[in-house]
């Protein structure tokens, strides 16, 4: 299972572009693993370098010295749409005869009507083009019958809604940056400035306001659902570019995927978090000796649990640190392994000990299973699991690449069943409520994850024409996935 992409944007007037965005991307890098590239802006032309890999194993400082210019974009990348292999690394650059600057783009998300837009704009159909690659071409030959791209404005406004699904765009082209959010807002996007208030001497963009802070920059607001921001050497403009639909920030960003040190809708994630704990120890009460969270994304709801019950909160587990989050084995024995290699044991915390141990979700139970198995070879009497997220038992179609139903653990086990799979004393998950008010913020979320209910109408590929899912009969969707 992979997340959702990093995006950041800069202009930043005197400034390397390059070595603010790798800071930038740095620390984006858990929200994307597989490539990271830049596209910086100089004097009408614009450089691009992508490249597989983690962010510090792509560029160097031969490579940032080679990226001049004090503005442009970047970007890390799991696939959600397309393969992962160069090809598919972003930001994508475009341009044509008529459009001889071109542009780059960024994007985070997943589109939902690929297909269709590769039909309008004549790309060969079944060559399962990347939706990001289709966007970028939707925009260029809109640029086009316009006569060019001085500005991408006019061609951002001409094409970008027919665009469906989950986006979270940047583009550089010679002269400015952009940055714009579907008009669900699925995935984060904020703005922030470099200077003061009275003196701003640039402007940044980012998926996380961790990504701002590590720039220098001060957080100025999130980038609303719909909106479109233009920055160059005048400063930044905002409109409303697409007409907003009802908010739907992907919830999982509260529960997993954002910095705990982020800030979202106004609170800081890692608070949210810790409050789930504790919501989780209410409503799921269970005696214990120890209360453990997974590292690192258990930790914080660990702590609210034992908190909230009084039992006390230890380590029960290690993280070698230098292992990413991802999940690079391609079978389900080599996954179980890799948990071996990235977490071990505190025996002296564990043996002989009852645990509750916390964790933010289940996907499809392997990482889950090979933790209890670890820690009852580890000597813990008793093992109680208990998990900051409902049921994950629906695909992502909206930027992260979920298994298909099958595959997920709580979509075809019933609770009994998942405890004796898991071989856990108990298991028990928050339920959507308590999530929602741990977060603070009731609406305005896609939790189509956890409850079947997408926002969005889901045109599947592969999908017999018409079969697409909506909002209120999720069923039709279940009926269209393929493989179930
Ligand atoms: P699983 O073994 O498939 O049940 O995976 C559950 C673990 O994966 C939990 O520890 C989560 O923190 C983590 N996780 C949840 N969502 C994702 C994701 N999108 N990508 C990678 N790991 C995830």
């Amino acid at each position: 299972m992979k997340e959702a992409c990093g995006v950041f944007g800069v202009v930043a007037p005197g400034r390397s572009a390059a070595h603010l965005i790798f800071d930038g991307l740095y620390a984006l890098q858990h929200r994307g693993q597989e490539s990271a590239g830049m596209a910086t802006a100089d004097a009408g032309m614009l450089t691009v370098v992508k490249d597989m890999g983690l962010v510090a194993a792509v560029f160097d400082e031969r490579k940032l010295h080679g990226l001049t210019g004090d503005r442009g974009i970047g970007h890390t990348r799991y696939s959600t749409h397309g393969s992962s292999d160069w090809a598919n690394a972003q930001p994508v650059y475009v341009s044509s005869a008529a459009v001889p600057g071109g542009f780059a783009m960024g994007h985070n998300g997943n589109v939902t009507n690929t297909e269709e837009l590769a039909e309008r704009v004549g790309m060969l159909p079944g060559l399962g083009v990347a939706d990001s690659a289709v966007v970028a071409e939707l925009v260029l030959q809109a640029c086009e019958r316009q006569g060019g791209a001085e500005d991408l404005r006019p061609a951002l406004r001409a094409v970008m809604d027919q665009v469906e699904g989950a986006f979270s765009l940047v583009f550089c082209d010679p002269h400015r940056v952009y940055g714009l959010r579907d008009r669900h807002g699925f995935r984060p996007l904020c703005l922030g400035r470099l200077g003061t208030a009275d003196h701003p001497e640039g402007w940044v963009l980012a998926s996380e306001s961790p990504a701002l802070d590590v720039v220098g920059a001060t957080f100025v607001r999130e980038v609303a659902p719909g909106e479109l921001i233009t920055i160059d050497d005048h400063g930044v403009t905002a409109e409303q570019l697409l007409e907003p639909a009802t908010p739907a920030l992907c919830i999982f960003e509260f529960v997993y995927f954002a910095r705990p040190d982020a800030q979202l809708r106004g609170r800081e994630v890692h608070g949210t978090r810790r409050r789930m704990g504790e919501l989780l120890a209410l409503q799921a009460p269970v005696e214990a000796d120890l209360v453990m969270g997974v590292p690192d994304s258990g930790v914080p709801a660990a702590e609210g649990f034992a908190r909230a019950s009084g039992i006390p909160y230890g380590q029960g587990l290690v993280k070698n640190r230098y292992i990413g989050r991802t999940f690079i084995a391609p079978d389900q024995a080599a996954r179980a392994s890799g948990v071996r290699r990235k977490l071990n044991p505190l025996r002296d915390n564990i043996a002989g000990k009852r645990l509750v141990v916390v964790d933010d979700s289940i996907v499809r139970g392997t990482t889950t299973h090979a933790i209890v198995q670890m820690l009852r070879e580890a000597g813990a009497a008793e093992v109680h699991l208990r998990i900051s997220s409902p049921p994950f038992a629906w695909p992502c179609y909206f930027g992260i690449d979920t298994p298909n139903r099958a595959e997920l653990l709580a979509a075809t086990h019933s609770l009994e069943e998942i405890t004796a799979l898991l071989e856990a004393d108990s298991v028990a998950y928050i339920d959507l409520a308590l999530l929602r008010e741990a977060i603070g913020v009731t609406e305005g979320f896609c939790d189509a994850c956890l409850t079947g209910r997408y926002p969005v109408a889901v045109k599947l590929r592969g999908a017999t024409d018409g079969a697409a899912s909506s909002a209120d009969d999720p069923l039709a969707l279940q009926g269209a996935l393929p493989g179930l």
